[in-house]
């Protein structure tokens, strides 16, 4: 079992300039052979969480439980867990073997032949067998880190923690570390704390994602609840690439019906998007997606006109971006396009796709809709895995 629990977790530093509150009072329960990553920009207290969790750093406050025993006083090496950098931290006058056994001939008393036995195992199932002879110095960036990370599993511990363990690579390598990491984490099934600032991994990677903002957790949920529910914008804002645009708007409701006022466009609302932020003042922060944002005619409702200012082509889809009342925004469009820089474009945001913030809070207090399990299933035949077992039954 590999239940992890980070109870009320705060890390206080001090230095010259006063107190410097790293993690601020952090909740997170882990399931067993779950992949939680943790994201936030630089200076969130990530890596602060995952130090404390590994017994590198002492809690100013709070307990790391594991399987229901508060493993927060004890050593680090007498924790269950095994951790993996960023640097990969090799020791660079012992091979790969020597490196890999040398945390079990520690932490354990273990058989030489059982050492041997597990080190060779999972050199076979990172694909390094003839990597076992070599000094980090003979190997690449990416051996290095295969090398790093059989060390930890040969541990078999209950939990793995990893801060940002693929960061050195370069983006290719990266891409496909990332995939054998998350089939390994997943055949191995040990839970797993994964630190990283690239909410790309984050996404690809997670079972849950934890985000963190100056210490404060922000949201812990599933990569898709994270992008398309953001409980605020400060998620809306971190998770996605490019970034979900922000206006800023002021509700007017002396006309015929409640409007979002921009300096650039207003917005006609929905009723069911004005009974979710009635109530809540007059200024608010419309969001919608890039990919959200649709061409429309100019004669459409609540149709926004402006003007390209640069373009990007992927091939696939091209960024627009786009001028409104000398803001930047970006329209991501169909890559088969040519839409030329300088003309005026009609977009319009579609009304299931909007999100409204509370701009004093950045409380989400609307977000856009997704489809559940029964729209699922009539649009595409897809059956989920709780409806395809009652049809059998
Ligand atoms: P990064 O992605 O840049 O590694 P992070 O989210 O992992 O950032 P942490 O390294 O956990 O952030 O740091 C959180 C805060 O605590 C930062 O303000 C950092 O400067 C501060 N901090 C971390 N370690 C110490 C220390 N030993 N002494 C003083 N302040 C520290």
């Amino acid at each position: 079992m590999g239940e992890l629990e980070i109870q009320n977790l705060t890390k206080v530093f001090q230095d010259d300039g006063g107190d410097i509150i790293a993690v601020d009072d952090l909740d997170i329960e882990i399931k067993d052979g779950e992949l939680i990553v943790l994201v936030g920009p630089s200076g969130c207290g990530k890596s602060t969480t995952l130090r404390c969790v590994g017994g590198l750093e002492s809690p100013t406050d709070g307990d790391i439980v594991l399987d229901g025993t508060a493993v927060t006083d004890q050593k680090p090496k007498k924790r269950d867990m095994a951790m993996v950098f960023q640097s990969y931290a090799l020791y660079p006058h012992m091979t790969s073997r020597e490196n890999m056994e040398f945390g079990l001939k520690m932490a354990t008393d273990l058989p030489k032949d059982e050492i041997r036995s597990r080190v060779e195992d999972t050199a076979e199932m990172l694909g390094i067998p003839e990597l076992l002879e070599k000094k980090p110095e003979e190997l690449s960036g990416g051996q290095q880190q295969r090398v790093a990370l059989g060390r930890a599993i040969v541990r078999e511990p209950e939990v793995f923690l990893m801060d940002e363990p693929l960061s050195n690579l370069d983006a290719k390598l990266r891409t496909e570390m990332r995939t054998e990491l998350q089939k390994l984490q997943q055949d191995l099934g040990v839970t797993t704390l994964y630190v990283t600032h690239d909410q790309t991994e984050a996404m690809t990677m997670s079972d849950r994602i934890v985000v963190l903002n100056d210490g404060e957790l922000q949201q812990i949920g599933t990569p898709l609840e994270c992008y398309h529910e953001p409980e605020n914008k400060f998620v809306a804002g971190f998770i996605g690439s490019p970034s979900m645009n922000f206006f800023d708007v002021e509700l007017d409701t002396s006309g015929d019906g409640p409007t979002l006022v921009h300096e650039g466009f207003k917005y006609d609302l929905q009723e069911e998007v004005y009974a979710d932020i009635k109530g809540h003042g007059e200024r608010f922060t419309l969001g919608i997606r890039p990919e959200d944002i649709k061409l429309a005619t100019a004669d459409e409702h609540n149709a926004v006109t402006t003007t390209v200012e640069v373009t990007e082509p992927l091939g696939e889809v091209t960024y627009v971006y786009l001028e409104i009342a000398d803001q930047q925004y970006t329209a991501t469009l169909e890559g088969d396009m040519v839409i030329e820089t300088g003309r005026t474009l009609t977009i319009r945001f579609p009304k299931d796709r909007i999100h409204v913030f509370d701009a004093e809070t950045g409380e989400a207090l609307r977000n856009r809709s997704r489809p559940d399990d029964e729209d699922i299933e009539s649009l595409t035949g897809l059956q989920s895995a709780d409806s395809a077992q009652a049809s059998v039954e």
